[in-house]
């Protein structure tokens, strides 16, 4: 079974979404493996998105994503980087399609509720980031 790396973005936390948010996590399958909330410093979201650290908005990205808590979540399914981006929908929930998470409760094209692993390397390199091996191994198999 594959493993994926969500957040539950500053944005949704503040607007009460963690439980709708929840919710269709669990409606499309996947089991949670490890979750814990918490209000990441600026370095530990420069150190999180340090791939973008080129791009023109990673200082506005990592102000936003450490402006309030987030809820960090490690989650199982068949096919699960893909399925879960898959319902996450477009990163400008204004391009995003009916129905998925960012549609219905992103803001804008920063503020967009959650997040997801692009890859399997970077899923694992994410779930790393936040959560221990112990943490990871003592949840659903
Ligand atoms: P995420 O990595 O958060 O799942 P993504 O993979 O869909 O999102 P990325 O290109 O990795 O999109 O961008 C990371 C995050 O940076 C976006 O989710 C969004 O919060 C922010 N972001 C992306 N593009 C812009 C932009 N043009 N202006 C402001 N913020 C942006
Ligand atoms: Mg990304």
């Amino acid at each position: 079974m594959e493993k994926t790396f969500a957040i539950i973005k500053p944005d949704a936390v503040e607007r009460n979404l963690i439980g709708a948010i929840l919710k269709r996590i669990e409606e499309e399958g996947f089991k949670i493996i490890a979750l814990r909330m918490t209000h990441l410093s600026r370095r530990q979201a420069e150190g999180f998105y340090y791939v973008h650290k080129e791009r023109p908005f990673f200082g506005e990205l990592t102000a936003y994503m450490s402006s309030g808590p987030a809820v960090l979540i490690s989650l199982q399914r068949e096919n699960a980087v893909a399925h879960w981006r898959k319902i996450m929908g477009a990163t400008n929930p204004e391009e995003a399609e009916a129905g998925t998470i960012r549609k219905d409760f992103g803001v804008n094209i920063e503020k967009n509720a959650t997040h997801g692993s692009d890859s399997q390397e970077n899923a694992d390199f994410e779930t790393g980031y936040f959560f221990s091996k112990i943490q990871i191994h003592s949840g659903a198999s």
